[in-house]
């Protein structure tokens, strides 16, 4: 305010419809840690099987991509008729030499009856447990059964969720890690302690695939990478490939492609961003969500390679926002509330409202 301003009417106190509850960082950590790591990310499994199994009942388009040089600003929405969900995301591989992650995002909730919000939460933290939720779905339907060895190639922010999220959800008790950058090993190292999971680094991506029954890629470099060559893929193996998602950027050798059998989320979407863009259009891939409905045959050997080729999808971030919002439900003063939506007395008297807060004189 300048000296020559008159001091504003205060605007009456907004009606309960005005406030969103929002949930930040600090209270999404907090969240986390009253349920348990663990338990969050199966019941995020669950829910995320739920929405997949009543996939036809969504809206779907793949996401709103911006491409720059040295990154991705994308939004994601759905909606299943009742509710609707986006999330903003970015990816940009080379903010972490500025201290910055490569991936940070935000979403809301809404309802469709009247478009009002219902949430507004952090999605960094919630896209790292979706996307490891994601993973663990994939393994629990197509990863060989009683795999108990997890080769993790790319320790960065999502590696110790993917990690933990096999371990609570498909029973592995084993992790091999690989990154370019020890410091990254060392750090998953760390944080992995005491998890009950034998953690193993390892100095090549090729140490670290030995023995692994499960293969998760989740590296960030805004090109066409080779982090899994053919040689390395052995009969029987999942792969969980995650990193590569966005075009220009991914990590299996075209060969692994053409042994293995792949799964994805929205086919229109994966061809544009996930591994299948190294192959023609009619590569064949089979829906993860007719899998999981029993439409589609998931592993069929003991020998075949299952390939989950993950990108994310949007219906996995409604998934994350709905059980959000179900978990706020119990935990009073977790979200702040936020004056987000404005609530004139009379609804179509917008200037009105503003006008009540002119300067006085
Ligand atoms: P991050 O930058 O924190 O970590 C990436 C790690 O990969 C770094 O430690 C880096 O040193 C390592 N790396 C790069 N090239 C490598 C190589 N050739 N071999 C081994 N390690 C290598 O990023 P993050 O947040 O962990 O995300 C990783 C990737 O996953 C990103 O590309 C991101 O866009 C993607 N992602 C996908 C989904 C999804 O739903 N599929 C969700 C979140 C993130």
């Amino acid at each position: 305010m300048t000296m020559t301003d008159k001091p504003a009417t205060p605007r009456p106190a907004p009606s309960a419809q005005a406030f969103v509850p929002f949930v930040s960082v600090d209270a999404m950590m907090r969240l986390v840690h009253r349920i348990g790591l663990p338990t969050a990310l199966a019941q995020l499994t669950d829910r995320i099987e739920g929405d997949f199994r009543r996939w036809p009942e969504f809206d779907k388009t793949p996401r709103v991509a911006a491409h720059s040089e040295i990154g991705v600003i994308e939004l994601m929405p759905t909606s299943d008729g009742t509710h609707y969900a986006f999330k903003y995301v970015n990816g940009h591989p080379s903010n972490t030499r500025a201290g910055l992650q490569t991936v940070t995002a935000f979403g809301v909730l809404a309802r469709v009856a009247t478009g009002y919000p219902l949430l507004f939460a952090e999605m960094t933290l919630l896209t790292a447990l979706r996307t490891a939720a994601t993973s663990a779905l994939a393994a629990r339907h197509l990863a060989p059964k009683g795999a108990k060895v997890m080769a993790m190639i790319g320790n960065g922010a999502q590696a110790e969720f993917q990690a933990l999220a096999l371990q609570a959800v498909v029973g592995i008790d084993t992790v091999r890690l690989y990154d370019t950058d020890a410091g990254a090993t060392a750090k998953c190292v760390r944080n992995l302690a005491g998890s009950g999971l034998s953690v193993i680094p390892c100095t090549s991506a090729e140490e670290a695939v030995q023995g692994a029954q499960i293969i998760t890629t989740c590296t960030a470099d805004k090109r066409l990478a080779t982090v899994l060559h053919d040689n390395m893929v052995g009969a029987g193996v999942h792969i969980n490939a995650i990193g590569g998602d966005c075009p220009g950027k991914t990590e299996l050798a075209p060969a692994i492609l053409a042994r293995a059998s792949t799964f994805v989320e929205y086919p229109p979407q994966t061809r544009i961003e996930g591994e299948i863009q190294q192959m023609p259009a009619e590569h064949p891939v089979t829906e993860l969500w007719q899998v999981i409905t029993g439409q589609a045959a998931g592993r069929a050997s003991d020998r075949q390679i299952t390939l989950f080729d993950g990108v994310g999808f949007a219906i996995e971030d409604f998934s994350a926002l709905m059980w959000l919002h179900e978990a706020l439900g119990t935990e009073t003063g977790a979200a702040q509330m936020l004056d987000l939506i404005a609530d004139p007395d009379d609804p179509r008297d917008l200037y009105g409202m503003l006008m009540r807060s002119r300067p006085e004189g």
